[in-house]
């Protein structure tokens, strides 16, 4: 098993990931395509984060507002969200540009119609 660290930009949001990533998954719905993020799910607990607690950081909701889209709110990056997923099981969608020494390019990229769904 692999431990990635990621974050936001500035530092302020930084955490781990444990696991192997499998493909990432580019979604074109109305805020992935502005902000561009190439998303990685993984089980909520694979998430452990630094500081500080998801709860505390800026969050985004649109739409069906059950995915918590946080952001660092000094350098804008969004480098997680979290939703609970089908079953009810929390997941998160970690930003894979936001994790360190991921080589983008070595992983299958699934085109996902967020826009549609
Ligand atoms: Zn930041």
């Amino acid at each position: 098993m692999t431990i990635y660290r990621g974050g936001c930009h500035c530092g302020r949001i930084s955490f781990s990931v444990s696991g192997e990533i499998d493909k990432l998954l580019a979604c074109n719905c109305s805020l992935c395509s502005k902000r561009g993020g190439l998303l990685w799910f993984v089980g909520r607990e694979q998430l452990t984060l630094d500081s500080p607690k998801a709860d505390e950081l800026p969050t985004y909701r649109f739409n069906t507002r059950r995915v918590a889209h946080h952001f660092c709110d000094v350098c804008g990056c969004s480098p997680f969200s979290e939703a609970p997923g089908s079953g009810g099981k929390e997941m998160a969608a970690v930003n894979a540009r936001c994790l360190e020494g991921v080589d983008l390019g070595a992983y299958e990229v699934t085109h996902y119609d967020g826009r549609n769904h």
